[in-house]
């Protein structure tokens, strides 16, 4: 059987770096087994829904590099969810309920203070018919419950949390329909699995009571449930679900230079017993990407973690992969000599510019000025190649007997203006003849 995942927002708001993280495993998971990754817009919910989320949900799955195989939408679902409702309604595992939002909370309050769990108490069953025929004379339109089945616990083996086992009796039966027609999330989620073919449901852990009704609504319209995993919520470097973190999106960490790459490389590992590692691959990812690696702890997050993982993707990057980003003229040899002094990619246009000129002309010692006066004479008689660096500070080493920080410095001060800098023998070339030895004189 083909491995299909979905990963399924909300668009009421952007993705952030927990839901992020969700669409990654999903698709991770799907790679993994050459198996396809869904993406389905829940958005029955047309109040709370908009389309500007709806395109910036792709365009960021699109920047992640985790394209989904197919998208469907829950707003053009509706005929679906009313056939498979009016099914349920037939069997009698839908019923309707009159309660006020108060009349409920006073339920619960009682049931509290009698020790019992705080769940419906299924009052709507005893109702006849001539009582909903009353309801409807007086304008009252029922909303409707999924009759949970309390013959049997509810079991399955959770991908990551392991044997599950929940007493249907303890929950209460799900409001899946409103009064006014419109469908909570519930019910639809579990029609779009089945019609899907949805074999693997992966989601985060606050999905865990969710699933135990899910499970019997499956049941219910005669499919076997999909196999389910719940990961454990991602939270901040101080151990906290920070507010940071539920708001912390795509286009921040794009403005602060995070390449997608890094991004995937961290929430990839995050909470897996798996090092987090500088791996620019997906494909490598995928291939160790298991279930069987995730621990039950919340998953920390750390800003701190993310941008050095970001250098250490910027220095592997290959120049085809950032070429459209550099600026004019930069071509593949000056991005190989500069991306190890990379923290972002942005920087580049920095280190460029030090290649190009003009580079501020640098206070030296008087000693120091004529040392690099007498360089540029040195430079003036050499063969320009390659090694033009080694052959420069190797005759240099000779003529002056300088060597370490006393022969480097006032060459790379006087070559580009700072201290600190890509290698000298990368950039030297790069320079140029010419122009190295107007600064060097
Ligand atoms: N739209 C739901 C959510 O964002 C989907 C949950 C699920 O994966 O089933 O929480």
């Amino acid at each position: 059987m083909t491995t299909v995942t979905r990963f399924a927002p909300s668009p009421t708001g952007l993705l952030h770096v927990g839901n992020i993280r969700t669409a990654l495993h999903n698709w991770l998971l799907a790679r993994r087994a050459g198996g396809r990754f869904l993406l389905r817009i829940d958005d029955t919910d047309a109040e709370r829904s908009r389309e500007d989320y709806v395109t910036a949900i792709r365009a960021d799955l699109a920047w992640l590099g985790l394209e989904p195989d197919g998208e469907e939408r829950q707003s053009l679902r509706f005929a679906l969810y009313e056939r498979e409702f009016a099914r349920l309604v037939a069997a009698g595992r839908v019923y309707r309920c009159y309660e006020t939002a108060q009349e409920l909370e006073l339920k619960r309050k009682v049931r509290l203070g009698r020790g019992l769990p705080p769940v419906y108490d299924r009052a709507a069953l005893d109702l006849t018919e001539a009582d909903h025929a009353a309801k409807a004379d007086a304008g009252e339109a029922p909303h409707w419950r999924f009759r949970l089945d309390h013959d049997e616990p509810i079991v399955w083996d959770d991908g990551i949390r392991g044997p599950q086992r929940f007493d249907p009796a303890q929950l209460s039966d799900p409001v899946v329909r409103r009064a006014d027609g419109s469908w909570l999330y519930m019910l639809p989620s579990v029609i779009d699995d089945i019609a899907m073919g949805i074999t693997q449901v992966l989601r985060g852990e606050d999905h865990v009571s969710n699933t135990a009704v899910q499970a019997q609504m499956f049941t219910a319209l005669g499919a076997t449930p999909p196999a389910f995993a719940h990961e454990a919520l991602l939270v901040g470097s101080e151990g906290k679900l920070s507010k940071r973190l539920g708001s912390l999106g795509i286009a921040e960490l794009r403005e602060a230079g995070i390449e997608p790459e890094a991004l995937v490389a961290l929430l990839a590992r995050l909470g897996t017993s798996q090092p987090v590692e500088p791996i620019a691959d997906r494909a490598a990812l995928a291939a160790t990407f298991d279930l069987a690696h995730f621990g039950r702890a919340p998953a920390r997050f750390d800003e701190a973690e993310l941008h050095r993982l970001n250098a250490q993707i910027v220095h592997q990057l290959p120049y085809a992969r950032v070429a459209h980003l550099l600026p004019d003229g930069m071509g593949v040899a000056a991005w190989e000599a500069i991306r190890p002094n990379l923290a972002h990619i942005g920087e580049a246009g920095d280190w460029w510019q030090v290649v190009t000129g003009p580079v501020p002309t640098p206070e030296l010692a008087d000693e120091d000025q004529a040392f690099v006066a007498g360089a540029a004479t040195t430079l003036a008689g050499l063969d320009w190649n390659a090694d033009i660096w080694k052959a420069l500070t190797g005759a240099l080493k000779e003529a002056t007997g300088r060597k370490g920080k006393a022969l480097f410095l006032p060459l790379r001060l006087a070559l580009t203006g700072r201290e600190h800098g890509p290698d000298m023998a990368a950039l030297l070339p790069l320079i140029g003849r010419e122009e190295a030895l107007r600064r060097l004189g």
